[in-house]
């Protein structure tokens, strides 16, 4: 089979779709590696890398899709792409179509194949591509704190661990999931005084298990969250209710009782937000100030960190692509089912229930 791996297009992406050793691994089972020249840069990974592990590089992204039978991205197909779909070819990428109408359409008329890794499956029942980017971004969101609690970037100018004879940093994660138990051991680590909440008694008794002595688990209630928010130098929002706009844990009133300089990051925000004072920010501009608490609500925060997002993604999908190269898409959706669970569209049908019901297509 040919495999495309055109550059990613989408501002303030540094990710690519495949690394050097997926290259190798494909053009050992028989498969072609058609890539545009450059697309690794942004995650520092060089021309010549691909080219000694197989690839065919060409200069645009027309080639790869005029060439390959399955494109490999990370980020959903902008508009400026659509055009270069062909009927029949599959493309495995995040595509969130619920979040866009125009491209579910797109799709639909381009007559693709679209199977997306937000909605894979694996046999544990886990979303097991959206599990790398929450790792990221919870470890990251704790080093983003840090920075954001400086004083020349507003903060209370507050170090996490503070020093012998000074107090850490209270650092409180709303939230026990990937993103959340990520963030608490990182925080951990900085021997930042830390507590983590969630309304899941199995995930909080799971949480004290495996958490270091300085991270208490606690019930996620009104009363805890505002005990917390006085208490607090760094709150990160991570709650999910899957399917769901988050809910607002954080009223806007509750900042009046949170110290000046106080640090807020919500992960959550992709999701609407944790935090009700909360609005989507970029990494070229990603903080804003309410009533003296910093706001830190950049969605893909998975992007500032291209090549360890890169990586990590990379090792989540090379298998499955692997799989579909082997035995095509039609083989892989009847035979495989956490692709079966990834395939949102099917030769221009929609296929997903969740993506059909959210524009009434079924
Ligand atoms: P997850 O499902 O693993 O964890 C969510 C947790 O929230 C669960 O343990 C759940 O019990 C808990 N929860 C639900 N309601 C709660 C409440 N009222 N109080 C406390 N806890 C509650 O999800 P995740 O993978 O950790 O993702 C968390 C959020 O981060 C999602 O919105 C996800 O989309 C987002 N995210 C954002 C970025 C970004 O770049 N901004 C990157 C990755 C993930």
């Amino acid at each position: 089979m040919i495999v495309g791996v055109p550059a990613e297009t989408k501002s303030d992406e540094y990710r690519v779709s495949m690394l050097p050793v997926g290259v190798e691994e494909l053009t050992r089972r028989g498969h072609t590696v058609v890539m545009q020249a450059g697309a690794g840069l942004g995650s520092g990974l060089f021309d010549h890398d691909y080219l000694k592990a197989g690839a065919e590089l060409v200069a645009t992204a027309k080639e790869v899709f005029d060439r390959a039978d399955l494109i490999i991205k990370v980020k959903e197909p902008l508009e400026p792409e659509w055009p270069l779909i062909r009927e029949g070819q599959t493309l495995f990428t995040y595509f969130h179509f619920a979040a866009s109408q125009t491209l579910t359409e797109a799709m639909i008329q381009a007559g693709a194949n679209c199977l997306a890794y937000e909605t894979l499956r694996d046999q544990n029942g886990r979303l097991s591509l959206l599990t790398p980017m929450s790792e990221v971004a919870g470890r990251m969101s704790v080093q983003e704190g840090a920075k954001y609690l400086e004083k020349p970037q507003m903060g209370r100018g507050i170090l996490l661990g503070g020093v012998p004879g000074v107090a850490p940093a209270h650092i409180t994660v709303l939230g026990g999931g990937i993103v959340g138990a990520n963030a608490a051991r990182i925080a951990a680590g900085f021997q930042a005084d830390v507590a983590i909440l969630d309304v899941s008694l199995d995930r909080l008794r799971y949480l004290d298990d495996v958490m270091p002595a300085n991270v208490n688990v606690l019930f996620s209630d009104r009363h805890t969250i505002q005990e917390q928010l006085k208490r607090a130098d760094l709150v990160i929002g991570a709650v999910l209710i899957p399917g769901a706009k988050a809910p607002h844990l954080v009223h806007a009133e509750d900042l009046r009782i949170m110290k000046p300089g106080s640090v807020i990051i919500d992960v959550a925000v992709d999701q609407g937000g944790c935090v009700e004072t909360s609005r989507p920010t970029t990494h070229k501009e990603p903080t804003f100030i309410v009533d003296e608490v910093v706001h830190y609500c950049v969605t893909n925060m998975p992007g500032a960190v291209g090549r360890t997002s890169t990586f990590a993604l990379c090792n989540a999908t090379l298998p499955w692509v692997l799989a579909l190269a082997d035995k095509g898409t039609e083989a892989a959706v009847r035979e495989i089912e956490p692709i079966r669970h990834a395939a949102n569209i099917l030769g221009g049908a929609v296929t997903n229930l969740a993506v059909a019901s959210t524009f009434d297509l079924a």
